[in-house]
């Protein structure tokens, strides 16, 4: 008889987007001449740059010769792509990486939620409430996060982010082993400055936690003194991970490509206290279970790097950016508090008058026919909130903000 990994069954409802597409669908069956506009998932919409079409071409013939063909490659990820983070995402900003630091994967979703594996299950985590679900679900799945009760995992500290505190979390009340942060953030848009963030580093450094940083949007930071990696910060490469992903950069959402940099002076702990090197638990979690990115996918990520490629994302990012920027005008017109939107492709906006966030999905769904993304979905402090986002057609996101206007 097979037992079943019965942390699963503690996990709330379907996943967030499942439950919001189950609304949409029945709001169809209902309204099936009405256009709906999508300003949910975060997905993003804009064709893949030609410069990563044009090297992933070359990949394919290359896979199409005898003397070219790529079998197994490194499950850590190929030279030519890790030489090209290093140099572009690190030393441009004065942060030395080594190679052995960098494993390339098919995603920051699959490295968030894998890196749990080389951590005991006992742990204690730390998030900032909202937080991207994948986080606590990964820890629900291996036994980290206790019981659910009112809206909250009791073995989970959450870090309230909200209006009160300009979204800057504060220090935790209690004590976390594993911290995650993800800035600039989703779902709620903003950032840290470097002193905000070198306080979460020394608060690390001086309490043993490792901190998983997910830098997933970092390409959106308008504003040149926010940190675009956690190791621009002094002794971060004691106690930081930091993942990234190709996803929202340069429309890789369904190419799948992205990276993580776990340090070589980065320790974990035995029960008896031993220094133990999570780069080299990682590396072995890697080579055991994971067979590597595929060469073409790699030759497309290696491309984001070249100059056209670089001109390229650069285009997609201002326009989405440019979404953004119309949507916070458009809704501040509107009377409404709006958060986010200037260094991310989120906007985080209070619901008016005191509406649950569900409410307000459905008020947005059903009176202007507009599909957004109740905070609550993201955790506790999410109430009262709702994200919209910047990924959407120009045209379409222009026409959800004239429906907006009615609110
Ligand atoms: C979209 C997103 C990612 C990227 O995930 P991929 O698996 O690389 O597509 C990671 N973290 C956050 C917070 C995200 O929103």
């Amino acid at each position: 008889m097979a037992l079943v990994n019965e942390h699963f069954l503690k996990l709330q409802n379907s996943y967030l987007f499942a439950d919001i597409a189950k609304k949409v669908n029945s709001f169809k069956i209902t309204h099936p001449k009405d256009k709906i506009i999508r300003l949910g998932i975060g997905d993003v919409t804009r064709p893949l740059p030609e410069a990563v079409r044009t090297a992933m071409h070359k990949a394919v013939d290359d896979m199409g010769h005898k003397d070219t063909f790529h079998g197994y490659g490194p499950e850590q990820g190929y030279s030519f792509l890790i030489d090209a983070i290093i140099k572009n995402d690190y030393a441009a900003r004065g942060i030395s990486i080594d190679p052995s630091e960098v494993f390339v994967s098919d995603g920051a979703k699959c490295d968030t939620g894998n890196i749990g594996d080389i951590l005991r299950h006992d742990n204690s985590i730390g998030v900032t409430d909202p937080v991207y679900p994948v986080y606590i679900d990964s820890n629900v799945m291996a036994g980290r996060t206790g019981t659910f009760k009112e809206g909250k995992w009791s073995d989970v500290v959450y870090i309230p982010c909200t209006a009160e505190n300009r979204f800057i979390p504060d220090l935790p009340s209690r004590r976390v082993d594993i911290l995650y942060l993800c800035y600039p953030n989703n779902p709620t848009g903003t950032t840290l400055s470097k002193d905000e963030l070198r306080k979460w580093v020394n608060y690390a450094l001086e309490n043993d936690v490792i901190i998983m940083y997910d830098a997933a949007y970092e390409a959106y930071i308008q504003d040149p003194d926010i940190p675009h990696s956690i190791y621009e910060i002094k002794g971060a490469r004691k106690v930081a991970i930091e993942f990234r992903s190709f996803s929202k950069t340069a429309g890789f959402t369904g190419v799948r490509c992205g990276y993580t940099i776990v340090p070589k002076e980065l320790n974990g702990f035995t029960l008896d206290g031993k220094h133990i090197s999570l780069n080299s638990l990682w590396n072995r979690r890697s080579t055991t279970k994971f067979n590597g990115t595929s060469y073409i996918t790699q030759r497309g990520a290696e491309a984001v790097y070249s100059p056209e490629g670089k001109q390229q994302v650069k285009e997609l990012i201002d326009y989405y950016m440019t979404n953004a920027a119309i949507m916070r005008e458009s809704l501040l017109k509107c009377g409404l508090e709006v958060y986010g939107g200037e260094n991310a492709p989120y906007i985080w906006l209070k619901t008016p008058g005191g509406l649950s966030s569900w409410k307000f999905f459905d008020k947005l769904l059903y009176e202007m026919k507009v599909v957004g993304t109740p905070g609550l979905g993201f955790g506790p402090s999410g109430e009262g909130y709702f994200r919209l986002t910047a990924f959407g057609d120009r045209d379409e996101t222009l026409e959800a903000m004239e429906r907006l206007n009615k609110i």
